[in-house]
């Protein structure tokens, strides 16, 4: 794929609804892009994507580096190749919107990847846990995902600024960390940088590829996306 394309396989409402069996592999993504986010087979954890390495953030078993064949049935991949880098600190969720949007200026309705390398005073997290059963939807498993706050750890978040008119992504800042450790991570909720650096580029280019299964064909999804703010 070209640099800054995003590569999307599946909608923020079949994960939503429990659609979480089938996918591309960590293979076929691979040759999508080199960082991005997601979710793995049955909603087992968070993924992320830096350099091209995958990291799956479980609740219960940690960090884990998963074979070629593992699944995602919910990936969003771009190859990385930032427009705009500069320092930045302290830096907080708050404010993480407009520093973006600084950086880009007329591209409201476009998508925005952000990476931010730093040092953080403070990072919450949520862990989603795998489905009891093929086809639990997102209502229940938000209700027991883990909760984490990590404290003076540095490290790497990757994601999305998602326009409003994107149902079938998560509108507005979608971000995965992981510890430079590569020992602790997780869907960024909130979280206070002391210093760092700030990359990011604009998207124009979007590829959604929708699974085919019957499960996903079978379910009806409204015209409004429900969304899981970071
Ligand atoms: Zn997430």
């Amino acid at each position: 794929m070209e640099s800054n394309t995003l590569y999307q396989f599946s909608i923020f409402n079949a994960i939503m609804s429990g659609i979480g069996d089938h996918g591309p592999t960590i293979g076929g993504l691979a040759k999508r892009g080199d960082h991005g986010l997601g979710t793995f087979r049955q909603m087992d954890g968070e993924m992320v994507m830096i350099a091209g390495e995958i990291y799956q953030i479980t609740a219960d078993e940690g960090v884990i580096k998963k074979g070629d064949d593992a699944i995602l049935p919910f990936a969003q991949v771009t190859r990385f190749c930032p427009l705009n880098e500069r320092e930045i600190g302290p830096l907080d969720a708050k404010l993480l919107r407009t520093a973006v949007q600084d950086n880009h200026p007329a591209s409201n309705n476009l998508f925005i990847s952000i990476r931010i390398d730093g040092f953080f005073e403070e990072i919450s997290t949520h862990i989603v846990r795998k489905q009891e059963y093929s086809g639990q939807p997102g209502a229940e498993l938000i209700k027991k995902m883990k909760v984490t706050l990590l404290r003076d750890v540095s490290g790497t978040a990757f994601g999305f600024l998602s326009p409003q008119h994107a149902g079938f992504s998560s509108p507005g800042i979608h971000m995965h960390f992981i510890s430079s450790d590569r020992q602790a991570g997780g869907h960024v909720i909130d979280f206070k940088m002391i210093q760092g650096t700030l990359s990011s580029c604009v998207i124009s280019n979007v590829q959604l590829e929708l699974p085919t299964s019957s499960a996903f064909n079978d379910t009806e999804y409204g015209a409004a996306s429900t969304v899981l703010k970071p």
